[in-house]
């Protein structure tokens, strides 16, 4: 199935979500009074498990009463992480948090409707309104030459029409601060039908601005022989691909899949980027481990346990910028000549310590 299909074949409703799994009474019951925004693709909802209503892709796909409530997260999360309620004026299309470089928010749909999305109010609740003029955000760019790194994100961007993103590509190439583009797009995993010949010409050839890429996968799995093939057509046209998973409880945060996860990652040429904690967002407590997690993950499931390139950074996303959460562990004695290190096994080793 092309991707526009994919699109148009959409599981949102009771009726096609049925033809992949078998829903609990529970699931049932939420469903049939949702009002957000939910569903993915055929491709993505193929790969849920029928009988077990804990499978992780389950999970993201399939709202929960759990939604409802929200002890920790922040009301209008939004407008304080991405600084909307500044001094600076910018077009609701631009976030920032960064001198050189904002975040491009291009549209609000998206090949699944994550239950865990941060940016929830935005993309599944739809409480918040953004004004998604592309050319307002690429006028304000213009005029700051101090930036010269764009994300471009959403929702998804690749959801739009090549001709759309041809054209942010080449109005951001005419000018002359920006150095570089991303996109934050969940299609190689949810939708790798999407990396079609069309978009790869979008994409495609050397030039002097690259084209980086960030998806999310979150599950070992999310990873099949569709994405990998994605994943290698966006290589081949000159465009890294890595890796933002989100840490969530019940679905990544035990030691195998996590390290599952970012070994098979690198398996069909992805590079872990990040894991994010999940972010205090409204509605989301259910899928977030205390802040600690993260940081015990990297240091028993991947720092010296498996390949170098399978480390992300474990981080925290706040209105200040990424805070990064890293196991200190390691220094386990700083004395007046050595400190004492540690290694993930456990063993120590002493460095002298070099004065000023
Ligand atoms: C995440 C983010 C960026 C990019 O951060 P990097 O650490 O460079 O990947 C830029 N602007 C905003 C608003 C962001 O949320
Ligand atoms: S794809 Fe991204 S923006 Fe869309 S719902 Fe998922 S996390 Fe949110």
């Amino acid at each position: 199935m092309e991707w526009r299909d994919q699109l148009k074949s959409f599981v949102n409703s009771i009726e096609r979500l049925e033809k992949y799994v078998n829903l609990t009474d529970g699931e049932r019951e939420i469903l049939e009074s949702n009002k957000t925004v939910w569903g993915t693709t055929p491709y993505f909802a193929s790969l849920m498990d029928p009988d077990d209503p804990e499978c992780p892709i389950r999970k993201q796909v399939i709202p929960s009463k759990l939604e409802m409530q929200n002890k920790f997260g922040m009301e209008d999360y939004l407008v304080w992480k991405e600084n909307r309620a500044t001094e600076e004026v910018r077009p609701d299309s631009i976030a920032r948090q960064y001198k050189d470089r904002v975040a491009f928010t291009v549209t609000q749909g998206c090949g699944i409707y994550c239950r865990h999305c941060f940016r929830k109010e935005l993309v599944v609740d739809r409480s918040m309104k953004l004004d998604f003029n592309v050319d307002d955000g690429l006028k304000w760019i213009s005029e700051h030459p101090e930036v010269r790194d764009i994300l471009i994100t959403g929702g998804d961007p690749f959801l739009l029409e090549n001709d759309k993103i041809e054209y942010l590509i080449r109005k951001l190439r005419e000018m002359p601060h920006i150095e570089m583009i991303r996109f934050g797009s969940r299609t190689p995993v949810v939708l790798p039908q999407r990396i079609d010949e069309g978009l790869k010409k979008v994409l495609g050839g050397y030039h002097k601005v690259p084209i980086w890429l960030n998806t999310q996968c979150n599950h070992p799995k999310e990873i099949t022989e569709e994405t990998a093939r994605a994943v290698y057509d966006l290589m081949q046209c000159g465009v890294n691909v890595g890796n933002q998973a989100v840490l969530l409880k019940g679905i990544n945060d035990n030691v195998p899949v996590f390290r599952e996860l970012h070994q098979k990652l690198l398996r069909i040429r992805i590079r872990p980027y990040y894991v994010f904690y999940c972010e205090p967002a409204p509605g989301i407590d259910h899928f977030r481990t205390p802040i600690e997690k993260g940081a015990e993950l990297i240091r028993d499931a991947l720092r010296g346990h498996t390949t170098g390139l399978a480390q992300p950074m474990y981080v925290l996303a706040t209105n200040i910028g990424k805070i990064p959460l890293m196991p200190d562990y390691y220094i386990v004695e700083r004395g007046e000549e050595e400190y004492t290190l540690r290694n993930h096994k456990g063993e120590t080793t002493k460095i002298p310590v070099i004065p000023e």
